[in-house]
């Protein structure tokens, strides 16, 4: 089963937390056991997972994320979007998780993360729900 949600961000660079959209069409494919595929199809968009408890880990990553790739630095694409092609890259496009029970897998403090690069847009987000 693929199914897709839209997430509408707000920002230039910004973390959203995807997790119940995610376990949402989980429980609509109604497979008990096997894999969950999150992709995002956008080259300045990425996903990861990491602590949802504290919203400071979000600023966080943020924060050295724009250290890591400055939004200037002599970059040659013309479109002036490096940097959020580069975080894209570095966050990556797609999120495997387990399904058991019917339900995903994830650890106490683990969320799933879109994360926008080059916003605010309009994004999409498939998710592939695998039985097995
Ligand atoms: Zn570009």
């Amino acid at each position: 089963m693929l199914s897709r949600f839209e997430v509408e961000t707000g920002k230039k660079s910004e973390i959203v937390d995807i997790t119940s959209e995610v376990k949402q069409h989980v429980a609509k494919s109604g497979v008990k056991a096997g894999l969950c595929v999150v992709w995002v199809p956008h080259t300045t968009a990425g996903v990861t997972v990491n602590e949802n408890a504290d919203p400071a880990v979000k600023r966080d990553m943020l924060m050295e994320l724009g250290k890591l790739v400055p939004e200037d630095d002599g970059y040659h694409h013309s479109e002036g979007n490096s940097a959020g092609h580069l975080k894209s890259s570095l966050m990556g496009h797609s999120e495997t998780l387990i399904i058991e029970g019917g339900a995903l897998v994830l650890g106490t403090w683990q969320g799933i993360y879109f994360c926008e690069f080059d916003g605010p847009r309009r994004r999409n987000v498939l998710v592939k729900v695998l039985e097995g």
